[in-house]
């Protein structure tokens, strides 16, 4: 699934924006910074793939990649901006929980978390939006390079204490680092494997 061709389809800002839902998809969430480019970057293997996605302006538009001709790779508006006006937050939060319950091929949802700073709160608001979908998500640990092993397993413990609170968790972590590629593989294969 990886070898072939990513490919930038589009960006949209509504709901008859999208593609037809015709080819699984998987989509990518997390607080801005969260290291999301740089895992999409990493995953596809094309440097710069995820940028336009951070570029001032398109920060809400929800970003459609063709994996080989099979799947959709779909890179949500990362959340949690300090700064964000609440008419752009409401905005991007309505047009967010129409993808989630309008995607009948949607099969995962991963949500990106930083290993240095476990779940916050606006991840936790994801979260509960995925459950009330119905949409399964699985979390992935970002900058596993940055935290040594030692110190991971206490922030690894308050991640999965939090997803047990969650139906619509899928329990297994996903530990990575696009920095040293740790991890990328497993993904691709979890992405792969799914039906
Ligand atoms: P996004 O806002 O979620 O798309 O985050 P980016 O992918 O742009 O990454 C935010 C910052 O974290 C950048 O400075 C990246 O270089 C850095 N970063 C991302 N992934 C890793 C990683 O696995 N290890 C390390 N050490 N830094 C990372």
């Amino acid at each position: 699934l990886f070898a072939g061709e990513t490919e930038f389809l589009k960006g949209v800002v509504a709901m008859d924006g999208m593609p037809p839902d015709d080819r699984l998809e998987v989509c990518f969430a997390g607080r801005s910074n969260v290291g999301k480019s740089s895992l999409i970057n990493a995953l596809t293997g094309r440097k710069g793939l995820a940028r336009a996605s951070n570029t001032p302006g398109r920060t809400q538009e929800i970003n459609f990649f063709t994996l080989a001709d099979s799947h959709y790779l779909v890179d949500l508006p990362g959340y949690g901006y300090a700064n964000a006006p609440v008419a752009v937050v409401e905005k991007w939060q309505r047009l967010l929980k129409q993808y989630l319950s309008g995607r009948a091929t949607l099969r995962r949802a991963f949500v990106l978390v930083d290993t240095r700073h476990g779940i916050k709160p606006v991840d936790e608001e994801i979260m509960t939006l995925l459950d009330k979908s119905a949409v399964t998500f699985q979390v992935v640990m970002t900058k596993a390079d940055k935290v040594k092993e030692a110190e991971q397993e206490k922030i690894l413990d308050q991640v999965r204490e939090k997803l047990a609170k969650h139906p619509a968790a899928y329990p297994e972590l996903v530990m990575t680092s696009s920095e040293k590629g740790d991890g990328i593989p497993l993904l691709r294969s979890i992405i792969a494997t799914l039906t």
